[in-house]
């Protein structure tokens, strides 16, 4: 299947022309109809997928594909609420790592964009925080308020808390945005002065982007709409006037297991039943963790590792 010319198609941070770096892309993981491709700005080099759906295409594709058809006591889902609940997850994010900042300590208010149901609020109020969540899915928000956290669905650019936050997270959030610099921007009038975002995406200049191709888990079309490398998303934190404070890469093993079973059994256009069968994944995910060879922890250290974690602070 064959994409569709990119002509006209402007890069999102700097406005400058892109080209087409890879084709064929599909929804894999719900199903959602349609072929994507990635096409990377020839001059400051951030990709985005094309075609990117209209604003209101999305809300739909969301809400018709999105985690749709897992119901809430499918094995898998009632696996993952088991795990994330246990003592067993916080040692699994010391020996793995911690993509959901769900293992840090801390005090002070906090807020997590795109909070879904809860689950992290749950986490950070355990670790000291006192928790708001944000979330615009209306029966993820009320999911969240039954386990009893205050959580606004007011778009964020509308959204005026009673007091400032300590710490806001974007964990996996910023790559789906509409508009990433507008989504930062909208964030800094709800950090106090020494206030920290906590951004967690995939990195595009992750190696198991090349090792995997068009299995990579990360390309996610077309719900991932950005792919940032650590030097992309220096430029965004730029653009919205923030200053980075740390930054670091991780391989997640889940996403090395999911790209595995993509490249294994990945058929154009379908959802791939093999990343929903929990026990494989599970079985998978351990084994990959227990053999990983020590290089791959250079990999990391070389910021060519999946999952990009950084802290930022907004700049006066
Ligand atoms: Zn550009």
């Amino acid at each position: 299947m064959g994409a569709p010319p990119n002509h006209n198609r402007p890069c999102g941070i700097c406005g400058q022309r892109t080209r087409l770096l890879l084709d064929g892309l599909f929804d894999d993981r719900f199903g959602a109809p349609g072929a994507y491709a990635i096409l990377q700005c020839t001059n400051c080099g951030l990709e985005q997928t094309w075609p990117r759906p209209a604003a209101s295409e999305l809300k739909e594709l969301y809400e018709r594909f999105y985690n749709a058809g897992i119901s809430p006591d499918s094995a898998y889902r009632g696996l993952r609420e088991r795990f994330f609940s246990s003592g067993l997850y916080r040692l699994w994010l010391q020996w793995d790592g911690d993509m959901g900042f769900h293992g840090r300590q801390g005090a002070g208010r906090l807020l997590d964009v795109g909070c879904n149901e809860g689950r992290g609020l749950s986490l950070y109020a355990d670790n000291g925080f006192q928790v708001e969540g944000l979330e615009m899915n209306e029966s993820a928000a009320a999911l969240a308020r039954q386990r009893g956290f205050r959580v606004h669905t007011a778009p964020l650019g509308q959204f005026s808390p009673q007091e400032p936050f300590d710490v806001v997270v974007l964990a996996n959030v910023l790559e789906h945005a509409w508009d990433p610099v507008q989504m930062l921007t909208e964030v800094r009038p709800l950090l106090r002065p020494q206030g920290e975002v906590w951004i967690s995406c995939p990195n595009a200049a992750s190696l198991w982007r090349r090792v995997f191709g068009r299995a990579w888990v990360n390309w996610h079309a077309p719900f991932h709409l950005w792919h940032f490398s650590p030097k992309t998303l220096q430029k965004l934190l730029d653009l919205a006037n923030y200053r980075i404070i740390t930054i670091n890469t991780f391989s997640p093993a889940l996403w090395v297991t999911q790209s595995i079973c993509l490249k294994l059994s990945g058929k154009a256009g379908g959802r791939n039943r093999l990343i929903r069968c929990a026990p494989l994944i599970a079985l998978m995910t351990l084994t990959i963790k227990l053999f990983y060879p020590p290089f791959f922890h250079n990999i990391n250290r070389q910021m060519a590792g999946d999952c990009l974690i950084i802290v930022a602070k907004a700049n006066k």
